[in-house]
């Protein structure tokens, strides 16, 4: 996902600029309206540069617009994302430099040992845990994309950048005739979270499914996938619900930027459950661990922590978190306290629904409650990752290491090389609704 198909505008836009293309006018006249094009796609959502590459590589005409913008300017870097992290050359692991792509390949046959699944080092004791505090908080604004879907962004955004392993976050309605038709990625996950109605999905693999309310997709790119991402059937049942959900963007760590692109679903029925604070407070543990229970494991290569936790009024929990990750917490529905201290007569920090809270990266674990004398109760989705060390550069749906990375990239998207083989002539059954 990341960009959203604008039907009825790239049809008249794209019918007028290819009558100038046809009537051979001056390249000037090409080159000015490639840049109104340019202005008209990526400019009007107020986002970032993501969704202006997101766009170029992924709309109905990706080679032209990117071939000419290239031909017209000679570069692209202007639109590139700046690196985030300087990768010193004390990285955590053992670099023994992969210079050929066989040896990258064979790096990363067991990408399970990278991060061997040790206990994380916890203090679950809420007497003693130190409290991490609020970095920031922002409301998530919504934003129509095209017709008949809105997204909240609030990771990629100016407000929320370089905050490793994370790259995107959207709150997304996906309404029918809109979805997210062939489109490629390179070198992160996409975990996909469905709170409602359904997705199908389909990739240039042959792998094809849906997921429903409270499923889980986990997409590993890895060196490359094309894939479409579509709203599902409307379910017999409850045919008017939205499809509605949240798709977060994990980083790749450099060893697995070019593994072969993996899913793996997790359907509702296998996310463990556990209760606390006199049944005032509901944990679905997606990922990681919470009152002792843990989750299905092996979900995604770079280490997260995914919970979505649910605290009635006059409920409050204090839920640990692995030392040193980032952590963020985003409010899907009612107002949550966050505190900061273990002292009784701090009554926290009020955050209300749609806004994304940041963590600092010190501290044991976050603690929340809602007051008893609240009228709702407050759903949230707390999020941890481990920190990767190295740089990121960012076009788009691919994120890579270097700006000559960006550009491999979008040459072997478009050559079909290097990874996206099986781009070639492919074309996703779900995606035809919309093209
Ligand atoms: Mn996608």
């Amino acid at each position: 996902m990341g960009y959203i198909y604008k039907e009825s505008k790239s049809r008249f836009l794209g019918g007028v600029f290819f009558s100038f293309l046809k009537m051979r006018y001056h390249s000037l006249l090409v080159l000015l309206l490639s840049i109104g094009i340019g202005y008209y796609y990526y400019y009007d959502d107020g986002y970032s540069n993501q969704s202006y590459s997101d766009e170029i590589n992924s709309n109905r005409y990706p080679d032209v617009v990117a071939n000419i913008v290239k031909r017209q300017f000679g570069v692209l870097s202007a639109r590139f994302l700046p690196a985030t992290t300087t990768t010193t050359t004390t990285t955590t692991t053992t670099t023994t430099t992969t210079t050929t792509t066989e040896a990258t390949t064979k790096s990363t046959d067991e990408p399970s040992t990278l991060f061997p699944s040790t206990k994380a080092e916890l203090n679950t004791d809420p007497a003693t845990m130190l409290r991490r505090s609020i970095l920031k908080s922002f409301l998530a604004v919504e934003k129509s994309e095209g017709a008949g879907a809105r997204v909240r962004r609030s990771i990629g955004v100016p407000q929320l950048r370089n905050f490793s392993p994370f790259l995107m976050l959207d709150h997304f309605t996906i309404g029918p005739g809109a979805g997210f038709p062939d489109h490629p990625h390179r070198g992160q996950e996409t975990i996909t979270y469905l709170l409602s109605g359904s997705v199908d999905h389909e990739d240039f693999t042959g792998s094809q499914g849906t997921i429903h309310s409270g499923d889980l997709q986990f997409m590993t790119a890895g060196r490359g996938i094309v894939h479409a991402e579509m709203p599902g059937k409307p379910d017999p049942a409850n045919p008017g619900a939205p499809n509605v959900g949240m798709q977060l963007w994990v980083d790749l760590p450099q060893e697995l930027k070019y593994c072969e692109p993996r899913y793996r679903d997790l359907r509702a029925e296998e996310i463990p459950k556990v209760k606390c604070s006199d049944g005032k407070v509901e944990v679905k543990i997606i990922s990681g661990e919470s009152q002792g229970v843990e989750s299905v494991k092996d979900l995604a290569y770079t280490p997260v922590w995914l919970l979505d936790i649910t605290i009635a009024p006059g409920g409050r929990i204090a839920q640990p978190l692995p030392k040193g990750w980032n952590s963020f917490m985003y409010i899907l529905s009612g107002s949550v306290h966050i505190h900061q201290t273990t002292t009784t007569e701090d009554e926290g920090t009020k955050v209300p629904e749609y806004h994304n809270v940041v963590f600092h990266r010190e501290g044991e674990g976050v603690d929340l409650s809602v007051p008893e004398s609240s009228r709702e109760s407050a759903r949230v989705i707390l999020v941890a990752g481990k920190v990767l060390e190295q740089n990121v550069v960012q076009y788009g749906p691919f994120v890579v290491e270097s700006e000559e990375a960006v550009y491999k990239a979008m040459r072997d998207y478009q050559s079909h090389t290097g990874g996206f083989e099986r781009a070639k002539g492919w074309r996703s059954e779900i995606g035809k609704a919309m093209g």
